[in-house]
This record gives structure tokens, sequence and C-alpha cells, in this order.
């Protein structure tokens, strides 16, 4: 049996009809920059997301850039990250001359560890930028205290968790002062190409963001500012507003093939249960762990969308090369934290400072896990697994 880490065709096939005559509306309208699909995805998403503003943007990493060049991040200033994300997350800073400090992560969920953010603010800090990553929210109550209490600005990086909901409803990238996403083709909301989403409540920073976006001109050919081209296409924007409706019954799905995955690997003794961080007899495998509601009804939160699933295992790489020769589509989401990263090290940072990056970089592999996997697929998955774990 095949099973690719993602099938973009099935979920085509299943809304063809309507992003078909999508495609074909802007051909025959030959608008194609800042016009009515645009705004109308700009609409949608600010109704869907629960904020005043949001701009459509060319993808996720201009997200990021035009949110730190919006908040005038400056050469020699400094910005926390977490050291283990999407490059996207440091090249960011980088490119602004802007320095990236790096915090470890939570084991559990892979995120920036709140507890360890303050620590590294100093007196050049001027910015927090936490990621989602796979699709799970980050600790925003940590971490807006730490902003709060410091001044800082907190720029959201949700490319992987678009709908997220943080414990008290509100969808991630509407908590911090800008929220970015991306469209990009393997997101949960995906474009034909490249797209991205800048979100914030504030008056200023949307007004900052909208010049931004078009060189910085307002009225055109006018510069108080410097911005560059950070539109999003018509194209893009026509397929986004056909493919939102669907959202969040993808992302249900996805929660439910990863419920799925949970029962089969603790159903075959590869694991114990969720969210447990010790390799022993009883744990081969090391699961996701998705976040209950606080009253206790066991009733998940939408917290968890995955974006990606992610397991850990002792002998990942042998794993991995296992499981490809099964025709199984796996990755390792990221290999490298920035902090080892050849192009940072003039920042000098000390490897052992990231223990939990480290371990997550040399033992996790995300498993296929969109919407449209069957059943059977899923199950044969796990299969493979425990006849890899039971042979080694
Ligand atoms: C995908 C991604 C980005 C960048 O988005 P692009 O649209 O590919 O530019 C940034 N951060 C994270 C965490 C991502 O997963």
């Amino acid at each position: 049996m095949k099973v690719a880490l993602l099938d973009l065709k099935a979920q085509y096939r299943s809304i063809k009809n309507e992003l078909d005559e999508a495609l074909i509306r802007v051909a025959e309208s030959q608008y194609f920059i800042l016009g009515p699909e645009v705004t109308k995805l700009e609409k949608n998403m600010a109704e869907y997301l629960g904020c005043k503003y949001a701009l459509g943007v060319s993808s996720g990493t201009d997200a990021l850039l035009i949110a730190l060049m919006a908040l005038d991040i400056k050469p020699g200033d400094e910005v926390i990250v977490p050291t283990y994300s999407f490059f996207a997350t440091a090249g960011v800073v980088a490119r602004l001359n802007a320095t990236p400090v790096f915090v470890d992560i939570d084991p559990v969920t892979f995120n920036i560890d709140a507890a360890d953010v303050e620590k590294h603010v100093t007196a050049k800090t001027k910015a927090i930028v936490p990621v989602h990553l796979y699709g799970q929210s980050a600790d925003m109550d940590g971490i807006m205290a730490v902003a709060k209490k410091h001044n800082l600005a907190v720029v959201e990086d949700g490319a992987q968790a678009i709908g997220v909901q943080y414990k008290d409803g509100r969808r991630v990238g509407t908590i911090g002062s800008i929220g970015c996403f991306s469209f990009f083709p393997s997101k949960n909301l995906g474009c034909f190409g490249d797209g991205g989403l800048v979100v914030t409540n504030d008056d200023t920073l949307a007004e900052r963001l909208r010049i931004m976006r078009v060189h910085g001109g307002k009225p055109k050919y006018y510069h108080k500012v410097i911005g560059g081209n950070f539109r999003i296409d018509e194209i893009q924007s026509a397929v986004l507003n056909v493919k939102l409706p669907h959202l969040e019954k993808w992302s249900a799905k996805r929660r439910e093939n990863a419920k799925l995955y949970t029962e089969l690997f603790v159903k075959a003794g590869l694991a114990e249960a969720e969210g447990i961080q010790v390799f022993d007899a009883n744990n081969k495998v090391l699961l996701p762990k998705p976040v209950y509601k606080a009253d206790g009804s066991n009733e998940l939160v939408n917290y968890h969308i995955y974006n990606q699933y992610i397991i850990r295992v002792e002998n990942r790489d042998a794993l991995k090369a296992y499981l490809i020769e099964k025709e199984i589509g796996v990755e390792i989401y990221y290999p490298v934290p920035f902090h080892r990263q050849e192009c940072f090290t003039y920042l000098n940072e000390k490897d052992e400072n990231f223990p939990h990056s480290n371990l997550a970089a040399e033992s996790t592999l995300a498993l296929p896990i969109y919407p449209e996997l069957t059943t059977e697929q899923i199950q044969y998955v796990v299969e493979c697994i425990a006849e890899f774990v039971k042979k080694a």
C-alpha cells in the first residue's frame, strides 16, 4: 500500500468544480492585483479569525517580514524566537539586521518554553515571536505576561496553525500585536502557490502594514517609509475564498486521524499514552499530546489541528528509511535547530542550552495525517512501525 505524506490531488478532486470556476472567473476579469477577491478574502479572514484587520500578503515568510518592518525592528534590536521552527521564523529577523535570540522548546508541545523567555530579555529586546508549531498553540498567557511586563511586541507565527483556538476561545494570531499565516500548499489552508496573511487589532499597525505592502507609498509614489512588494494575487485569493469554508471540516478530519493513530499505537503496545516524554519498555513511540478542556470533560479544545502529526522514536533515521521503503511518506521537521545552523554561528549560541530542541531534531518524524487518509492507510502505517520496532 502506498501512503503519501500529503495528497493534494484528493482535496482538489473533492472541490474541483468550485475551484475551476473561481480560476476562470479571475481569468475572465483580468483583474490580478488587489482586487475584489483579495477584499473578499480579507473580510472572510477577519471574520473567521475574529480580528479587526486581515491583510493578504505574498507568503508566510513575507507576513513575518512585513510584521517586523511594521513594528520598526531595526539593526541591533533583539527578537526572541524558538530555536526549533521552520527557518523563516529566524531568517526574517536576521534579514533586517536585527539579532535573533534563541530559546529552547517545551518537550511536549515543541513550542517555545514560555518560562524560559524572560531570561533572554535584555535592554535591546523589542519583540517575541512564538510559533504555534505543528498546529498547536504556544503558551500565550506566559508569553503575553512577559511581553506586557517588558513592553515588547508579540508577532505570532501561526503558519501551521490557522483556525487553532487558544484555551480562552480566541483564535491564535489574534492574541499578540500581529499574527502571521501562510497559505503554502502544505498548510491546512493552502493556495495554488505562495500566499500569506497578517492580522491585527491595532489601527496604527494595520495602517503601517497596508502601506508597507505597496512599497511604503502613501499616497502612491510618495514614500515616508520603505516597504516592498508584499501583495497576494487575485488568483490565490479566489482559491482561498473557495477553500476557507471547508477548513474546519478538514482540520476536524486531521484530529480524527490523530485520534486513530493514538488508539492504534496504544493497542499495538508501542505507546502508553499521549505526551509521555520517556522512552522505555512501554513507550517505543512518543505521541503528540492534544489539550483537553480544563473542566475535566475530556473534550478536546481545538488546540491541535495537526498540520503535522509528529511522533518521536529513538532510532528515527532507521525508521524513516524503513517506512520510505514501505512506500510511506514521512519527513523530518526539522533536522537542524537554528542554533546549529551554519548561517547563525556568528551568534555564538551554546549547544547545551537547547537540550529539548536538540532531542526533537534527532528523534521526531512526521507521519501522513492529511484529511483524506483512509483508516486502512493509517492502520498500515502503524503496522509497519510495529514491524520495525519488533525487528530492532
Ligand atoms: C511555512 C512556514 C513559514 C513560511 O511560510 P511560507 O508561506 O512558506 O513563506 C513560516 N513559519 C512557519 C512555522 C512555517 O511552517
